[in-house]
């Protein structure tokens, strides 16, 4: 069972980390800012939503309330299926990253590995945040997803599942294009595919505005799911800025009826993850 059979399994990551209105004028960044956007995007087939918040200040956070509040509004109004970071703001604490678990969104990120960002700062992932993040995601019946910025990021992972920390069939989403990251090129893409255990399921993104296209399309081509999204990429063609996510979702829903598959529905995830019903 890798992938859904034909089916693509759009996300939207909305909001991130780090992309400021500057950069996109209708960035979502309160709950109810998300909820909306998310509403919108869902309307036009989106199946996941990889969820951040902020804070009052615009600023990437961990808030147990502000997660409570959009995962709520979200909820109100649509069943998209929420996929929630557990790597939100900077210098946050280990249970920081954890607790808002505890408010049962569908599948959580786990990123299997830390990675130099700029300067001396340094995105961190220990093994014992991932073991702890990823035992409260089996306890709580969380799909974790595994994301990989590196190849020894996928070592880790398939370390994780031999000791049983993570269930399969695992899921995996490939970071390709951060900086100090492996590049965005078709390549990388083939080498960490074709890494996976036979079973797994995958997903990939190409960060800003030229590793993000090569990858949608090279991911389609190779039969993976795809992500779209501010957080990830402005861009919606060359020079061309997205008004809003809801463009990417639309473009995406062309490219993929193009190459003959369809998208997946929320249903249709929930099914093929196990997830808790809506
Ligand atoms: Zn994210």
């Amino acid at each position: 069972m890798p992938n859904m059979n034909n089916k693509v399994i759009l996300t939207v990551a909305s909001t991130g980390s780090s992309t400021t209105r500057a950069q996109a004028r209708n960035l979502p960044m309160t709950p109810k800012e998300i909820s909306e956007d998310a509403y919108e995007c869902w309307k036009a087939g989106a199946s996941v939503l990889h969820l951040h918040v902020r804070d009052d200040q615009g600023k990437a956070c961990m808030s147990y309330e502000k997660f409570k509040e959009a995962i709520e509004r979200i909820r109100d109004k649509c069943d998209i299926v929420i996929n929630m970071t557990t790597a939100g703001g900077f210098g946050v604490s280990n249970e920081d990253r954890i607790k808002p678990l505890d408010l049962l969104p569908d599948m959580a990120t786990l990123d299997m590995g830390s990675m130099n960002v700029a300067g001396d700062f340094v995105f961190h992932n220990s093994l014992q945040f991932l073991e702890d993040g990823a035992r409260r995601m089996q306890e709580l019946h969380i799909k974790p997803e595994l994301e990989v910025m590196d190849l020894s990021m996928i070592y880790t992972a398939l370390r994780f599942i031999e000791k049983g920390y993570i269930d399969g069939p695992a899921h995996f989403q490939f970071v390709l294009g951060m900086h100090n990251g492996m590049p965005a090129t078709v390549d990388n893409l083939v080498l960490m595919k074709n890494l996976l255990p036979e079973d797994a399921s995958w997903s990939a993104f190409g960060i800003g505005g030229r590793g993000h296209l090569p990858i949608l399309l090279g991911t389609l081509a190779l039969g993976g799911n795809i992500r779209v999204g501010f957080e990830d990429n402005i861009y919606l063609d060359a020079g061309v800025k997205a008004q809003k996510n809801v463009d990417f979702v639309e473009r995406s829903r062309k490219f993929i009826e193009l190459s003959n598959r369809a998208i997946a529905t929320p249903a249709e995830v929930r099914e093929h993850f196990h997830l808790r019903s809506y």
